[in-house]
């Protein structure tokens, strides 16, 4: 009789030690599952708080104005301490990117037509801007980013077809357009700067045709997408304001191309800001960085 009551009681020590482990173990996992519900909650509110920082700007100007002091702070130095993005690689994907580097060293003003058999004629290729600041011309701004894209795309398994590798060369909107239509490119970039009399107007914008354009109305939709894709991908990179897509049937290399296309004007040279910035090689990273994203985007890469 002894000898079973020894037992029972053990027994009921032993269930009264497991019990206790699991209700240890319980607490325990239920610690831990709050802790990843919290880190959760944290990311997400990290994830609202930057994206309320990169909002992009409205049309209104007191919007404008209130973007251009909070990032009155931010010069071109301020991208040394970024690091420039690493370059994304991959095997060869199949697309074929073609590149224009707005402008070059001399505009030619001899006339062409703004469209195929449009009877509105335009200049070959207009002198562009330059930056207020670093006194840089338009044409060599645009081609140091057009190379640095190059690389990036080349990179990331992209074919890429240059529309000019140098400054020096005489080659009409019209031509460009039809260079990279002939090249069979399934997106035509157009790298451009803008420029404007009033300092204080930054940001950057992308342009393509409107659905009615007479030309290419046809490949509008993937235009605009690609437009879309592009410039919120160069101001999340950039930081820089997001003055969104604007769309024109008057720009000869846009009527003139037969395949999605893009303008990028990448942001204001005649602002001082922006102008720096966009010579500061670290920025000039993210810039091409930010468009190959877009463009990556717009693949669905
Ligand atoms: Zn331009």
């Amino acid at each position: 009789m002894e000898a079973k009551k020894k037992i029972i009681a053990v027994i009921i020590m032993c269930a009264a030690a497991v019990g206790l482990i699991i209700l240890i173990f319980a607490i325990n996992a239920n610690k831990g599952e709050k802790s990843e519900k919290e880190s959760k909650l944290t990311t997400a509110t990290s994830a609202v708080e930057s994206t309320k920082e990169s909002e992009p700007e409205t049309e209104s100007s007191s919007q404008e104005e209130s973007f251009v002091e909070e990032s009155e702070t931010e010069d071109a130095s301020n991208w040394d301490s970024y690091g420039a993005p690493a370059s994304i690689t991959r095997g060869s994907n199949g697309y074929v990117v073609a590149i224009d580097a707005g402008h070059q060293a001399y505009g030619n003003f001899d006339q062409e037509p703004n469209g195929p058999n449009s009877d509105v004629y335009k200049a070959k290729v207009a002198g562009g801007t330059s930056g207020v600041a670093t006194g840089k011309p338009e044409y060599q701004l645009t081609l140091e980013i057009a190379l640095l894209l190059k690389q990036e795309l080349i990179n990331r398994g992209y074919s890429v077809v240059m529309i000019r590798e140098s400054n020096d060369v005489d080659i009409s909107n019209a031509e460009r357009a039809r260079m990279a239509n002939d090249a069979g490119a399934n997106a035509f970039i157009r790298i451009h700067a803008n420029g404007l009399n009033d300092s204080s107007v930054r940001g950057a914008l992308s342009i393509c045709q409107s659905p009615a354009n007479p030309y290419n109305g046809n490949v509008y939709s993937q235009s605009r997408y690609l437009s879309e894709c592009v410039i919120n991908s160069y101001c999340a990179a950039t930081g820089f304001s997001n003055r969104g897509v604007s769309e024109n049937d008057s720009m000869t290399g846009i009527n003139w191309s037969n395949v999605p296309n893009t303008i990028i004007e990448m942001g204001f040279m005649t602002n001082a800001d922006e102008d720096l910035e966009m010579s500061d090689p670290t920025c000039q990273q993210y810039m091409a960085y930010g468009i190959a994203n877009g463009i990556d985007a717009y693949f669905g890469l």
